[in-house]
Formats: C-alpha cells, structure tokens, sequence
C-alpha cells in the first residue's frame, strides 16, 4: 500500500531537516515525511564535520553563502538557545604565519566587513599571543562571532519539533529511497520496503544528491566526488595550548579552509581535517573502496581536470593522510610547540564536492528545480550554520509559507 503524504523529503540530515522543520513552521497542518537511508539521522556531512558556526567572513558578498550563513547563524544561535543545546560563541583566529599572507588576511577582513562582521580585529603578534598564547602566527584576524555546537544534536531536535508541530508528520530511518517516478504530478517514491507518494518532493541527499536528482531524470552536468578529511586529536594534556579555534589563511585556489585547530563543544581539542580524494563516497577508512563510486568518480572528465590542476596539492594532501610526521609539519605551522606525543588520530569526515565538467568545484550553494520537486545539490561548508536560513530559502521556493 502506497503511503500519502502532502511533502516528502528525502535526506536526514541537517539540510532535509531544516528544510522539513520550516515547511511544517510555514503551515503546521502539512504531513510531511521525511525519509532517511541510515538507522539514525545525521550519520553522513552533519555529523562528521567541525561543529563549527561559521561566521561568514570569508564567502563571497552577495553570493547565496555568504548571506545564508550570515542569517543562519543568528538562527541558529537562537534555535540552540530555545532548546537548550550546549554551544559556545568562543571566536576564532585566522593566523597568518609568513608576510606573504598578510594581504590576504586583510582582503579576508574587508570581505567580512562587507558581509556585515563588526567586531573584527586584526591582532599584531604580541595581541595575538594574549587570545593564543601557544599560537605562532605573525598576525591574526580576531573573529568573534564565530563558535561551536554539536551538528548531530541540533538535527536530532529539529526531527523533534517537526513531529511536535504536526504529530502526522514523520521522520522515518532506515528507509533507503531506490527510485522516484512522477506521473500526473504525483511523485512515486520506493524504498526497501515501502513506497509513498507526495505531491511535492524536496531531496536533501548530500553525497548522493546528484544521483538521485538524475534518478528522477534531471540533467545533471556537474558530478559529486567525495573528499575525505581526517582529524587527530590533542591528548588532555595538549589541550591547554589551544582556548578556542585557530585556523590559517585559506589558499584561495581550493574550496577547503585548511588544517585547524577546533575546541569541540563535548570537551577535547580536534585537528584538521585534511582533503583527501576518495574511491568511496561514504568512506571513513583510508583504505575503503567503492567499486561504482570510483567508476563514477573516475569516469568523469571533471576529475581529471582537477588532478590535472591540483596534482602537487593531491599527492601532498595523500601523503600527509599516511604521514603522522607531515600532518603533524602542518599542525605546527600554527602552533610551532606541538609535539608528536601531542596528538592521537581521531575521526574522519567526508565531504560532498561538486564537480563542474571542466574540473572547477562550485563552491556556492545550488538547488535545482524538478517537477514539483527541488533538489539541494550543493550544500557544502557553512550549510550546517546556514541550514535554517536554507530551509526557509527552499521552503518559499517550494510555495510553502
Ligand atoms: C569534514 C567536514 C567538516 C565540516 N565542517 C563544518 C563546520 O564546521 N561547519 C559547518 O557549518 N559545516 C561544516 N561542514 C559542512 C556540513 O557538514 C554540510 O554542509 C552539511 O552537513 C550538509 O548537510 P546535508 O543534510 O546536505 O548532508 P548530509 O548530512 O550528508 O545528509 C544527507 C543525508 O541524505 C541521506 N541519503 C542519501 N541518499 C539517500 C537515499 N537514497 N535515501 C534516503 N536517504 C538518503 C544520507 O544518508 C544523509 O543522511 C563540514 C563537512 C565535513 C564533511
């Protein structure tokens, strides 16, 4: 029997959620039904990331990124507050460790400006070692607005209040969508064991999102690949070197902010994540493979495109996973009295990077419109920040509100 719902969405994590909880905000009647491959939500980007809130200051002004995060972190500050998650607005610094990068520091600073940032600083060495003493950049820029939280929790309560708001509403697991049909403006969607229908369909499905949009027959130009990022930890008596979130000055050529230092909010120090590629779109190991992702990945032009233009970043990004030494040569950059007994391996993430033919990743956020559906493309970094601001933006688009 086929199960009736006024909007399905596709994807449990922060995304599909935020998306999912302002569509039932925006009307509190609509029986929404969201739909989640894995036993529990947030299993993939949202709760393998930083758990950073982003501030804003390095995206394009104007660009969907830089607004989206601007509105989202006040959103979901406030969101937090409301319902009691622990965060913290701790601030962070964008160090710059040789004189070459001081004019990008300030570019940095001008462009967080222009995205509204008002309490930023540029610190000289000597202020710099007053908010990180261990730090050993030259100068920094002081971000103040930017903080930590735990991705996971805030998508567990978000699943919540949606089946709060409206109790015919569902957030179901382990409900892995095989294929979606339209017919007669009805969306037909199977999973394993159940099939549903909906006149309206939002997919949130990140590292999937282009194969479920072709699924359903958009043209799709552009592929996903994946992008591993391994962290290691400080042990708890390295913890003390670092107060809050120490990042470097971004290489504008990549799409990556680079390896940093993150106070999490549950307590402990993590460090990194490096970019590696990936032959699984889902894989946390070093090792692990995906005989179609890899076809996939492989078989496109677009990466190889960019093998070809990053080659020298790709092989020093897959030495450094293999490298305790390198990745610690990295570390130190930024904290020069990091020590190897310092740090221990952590977890690892993976992120979502779409892939243009031509080989560049498209860095904004995109959302591509089906019949009587939208698709969320791209959502990398900061869409865990932004995620309530995004699913406002898709829930106006889809007419909901
Ligand atoms: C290493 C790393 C660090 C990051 N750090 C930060 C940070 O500090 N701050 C920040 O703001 N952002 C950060 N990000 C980015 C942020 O995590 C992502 O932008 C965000 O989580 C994207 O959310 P999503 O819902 O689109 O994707 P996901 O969280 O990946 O959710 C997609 C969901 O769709 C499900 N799905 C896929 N296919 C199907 C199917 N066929 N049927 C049913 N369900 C399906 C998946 O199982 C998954 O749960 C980071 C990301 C990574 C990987």
């Amino acid at each position: 029997m086929q199960k009736t719902t006024d909007l399905l969405i596709i994807g449990g994590g922060i995304v599909g959620l935020a998306t999912a909880l302002a569509c039932q905000r925006a009307d509190a009647s609509l029986k929404i039904t969201v739909l989640e491959k894995e036993p529990s939500l947030a299993t993939h980007q949202t709760g393998h990331n930083s758990g950073v809130l982003h501030s804003g200051v390095y995206y394009t002004p104007g660009s969907l990124k830089a607004r989206m995060c601007r509105k989202g972190l006040a959103q979901m500050i406030e969101f937090a507050r409301e319902h009691d998650i622990p965060h913290d607005i701790c601030g962070k610094i964008i160090t710059a460790t040789e004189e070459a990068e001081l004019p990008r520091l300030r570019q940095i600073m001008e462009t967080g400006k222009q995205n509204g940032l008002s309490q930023l600083s540029l610190l000289d060495r000597e202020d710099l070692k007053e908010v990180e003493p261990h730090c050993g950049g030259i100068a920094a820029l002081h971000v103040p607005e930017a903080g930590i939280i735990d991705y996971r929790q805030v998508a567990l309560k978000m699943a919540e209040e949606i089946e709060r708001l409206q109790p015919r509403s569902r957030v179901l697991t382990g409900q892995e969508v095989r294929s979606i049909t339209t017919e007669a403006g009805t969306h037909h969607v199977h999973t394993g064991t159940d099939k549903f229908q909906a006149a309206k369909l939002i997919v949130c499905g990140g590292l999937f999102a282009d194969r479920l949009a072709r699924g359903q027959g958009l043209n799709v130009p552009e592929r996903i690949v994946g992008f591993r990022g391994d962290y290691y930890e400080l042990t708890p008596q390295a913890q003390a070197k670092v107060r809050g979130l120490i990042y470097p000055v971004p290489d504008p050529a990549f799409p990556f902010l680079g390896v940093h230092f993150t106070k999490m909010i549950a307590g402990g120090v993590e460090c990194g994540p490096n970019a590696v590629f990936t032959f699984k779109r889902e894989g946390y190991g070093k090792t692990d493979f995906n005989l179609a992702d890899t076809r996939d990945a492989l078989g496109y032009a677009g990466t190889w495109k960019l093998f070809a233009n990053h080659w020298r970043f790709g092989l020093k990004e897959y030495h450094r996973a293999f490298s305790k030494r390198q990745f610690l040569r990295t570390l130190q950059r930024l904290l020069p009295d990091l020590t190897a007994a310092d740090i221990r391996p952590g977890r690892s993430g993976v992120r979502a990077v779409l892939l243009s033919p031509e080989g560049d990743t498209r860095s904004d956020f995109r959302i591509l419109e089906g019949e009587n559906s939208l698709h969320v493309l791209n959502a990398p970094s900061p869409a865990a920040t932004a995620s309530l601001a995004i699913g406002e933006a898709i829930c106006l688009r889809a007419g909901f509100g």
